[in-house]
């Protein structure tokens, strides 16, 4: 990667670094500078945040593992080879199991900090589904029927650690089966034929969006803050909404590149990365394309500051617009501090 620049720090994204005032209750999250943990930060971010209740998270994903082995065995259900053979309580008695459950909690307390306790367990589930969605055949039939309304709230039968509680599904006009409707949208693409071939980046970062459950993601970001937007209102928002997710897109692709390389060479791994996409169209060798990569991504946040900057102009009241792109800068914020520190991406873990 090429030189680290200096961005002056912009003061749309100046919320990202203010400490939550202890008596409020409606922030759930602490700031980190990933600096002060000696993480370089080329980012016109000025701090990323965390969720408080990650222990929380850690609990409901470990559960959530423990029921997907006893899946197995009542159903013969198929886990990835590398999911412990035994029933032992305790997960981390397995590398891979331990990685799994470490990835999810990270992405899910980086990505939506600002969610309660009861919230951020269910999305880090979620996100560690997403991460192994071999399994979600079992219960796709009953998350299905949550999402349609079909069902009040339950305990999956099958995978007791999950628990969608008639309250949290019906709040914020039934946000909870939005969530778990495009997961079950995104399971289905998952199914299909994957494309390899791409017009140009733009329709490669739409493919990769679908790819990358950006939908589940940011639905996720909703409703861990409780945000109940109307359909015009998302309409009007939806422009930034997709910017931050192409940062976050190619964020995750540039961090994730050597690793997901090298599983194409030994593994023959589909290869879906934005590094190696460049690579190809512009026949040049990967430290460019990964400078490229940079640059895109640091222009994708120079558009995200104009277009609130406009938005803001236009419309100066707070509302839960303004508070839906300020989470989906945190998103990106904690993805870019998650692919830069987690494990799966072959970075040193910071305790
Ligand atoms: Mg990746």
């Amino acid at each position: 990667m090429g030189p680290t620049l200096v961005i002056p720090l912009n003061h749309i994204f100046s919320f990202l670094q203010v400490d939550p005032v202890p008596s409020t209750s409606h922030r759930h999250d602490i700031v980190i500078h990933p600096p002060s943990f000696g993480v370089p930060w080329p980012t016109t971010f000025p701090a990323a945040r965390q969720c408080r209740y990650w222990k929380l998270a850690i609990l409901a994903c470990e559960e959530l593992v423990r029921d997907m082995r006893a899946l197995r065995t009542q159903t013969n259900k198929r886990l990835p080879d590398w999911f412990s053979q035994s029933n032992a309580a305790d997960p981390t008695s397995n590398h891979k199991e331990r990685l799994l459950v470490d990835t999810s909690v990270s992405a899910a307390i980086y990505m939506a900090p600002n969610s309660a306790p009861e919230r951020i367990q269910i999305i880090a589930q979620l996100f560690l589904l997403l991460w192994t969605h071999d399994v979600v055949d079992s219960i796709m039939q009953d998350l299905l029927s949550l999402s349609r309304k079909e069902k009040p709230g339950a305990t999956l039968e099958m995978v007791p650690s999950l628990t969608f509680g008639s309250e949290l599904l019906d709040d914020c006009h039934g946000l909870l089966r939005v969530v778990l409707a495009h997961f079950c949208t995104w399971v289905c693409f998952t199914r299909e034929q994957q494309r390899t071939n791409f017009g140009d980046l733009r329709d490669y970062l739409d493919y990769r969006a679908s790819d990358i459950a950006a939908d589940t993601v940011s639905s996720c970001v909703r409703w861990g803050n409780r945000l109940d937007l109307q359909t015009a209102e998302l309409a009007s928002v939806q422009e930034v909404v997709n910017l931050a997710m192409d940062h976050i897109i190619l964020v995750n692709d540039l961090f994730s590149f050597n690793r997901e390389k090298n599983a194409a060479v030994e593994e023959g791994a589909l290869f879906l990365n934005a590094v190696h996409y460049l690579e190809g169209v512009l026949g040049v060798h990967s430290p460019l394309a990964k400078d490229l990569t940079m640059q895109l991504v640091w222009d994708f946040e120079s558009k995200v500051t104009a277009k609130i900057r406009h938005l803001r102009q236009c419309d100066r009241q707070y509302s839960a617009q303004w508070r839906y792109l300020d989470a989906m800068v945190e998103a990106a914020a904690g993805n870019l501090f998650f692919s830069l520190t987690s494990v799966r991406y072959g970075a040193k873990r910071h305790d």
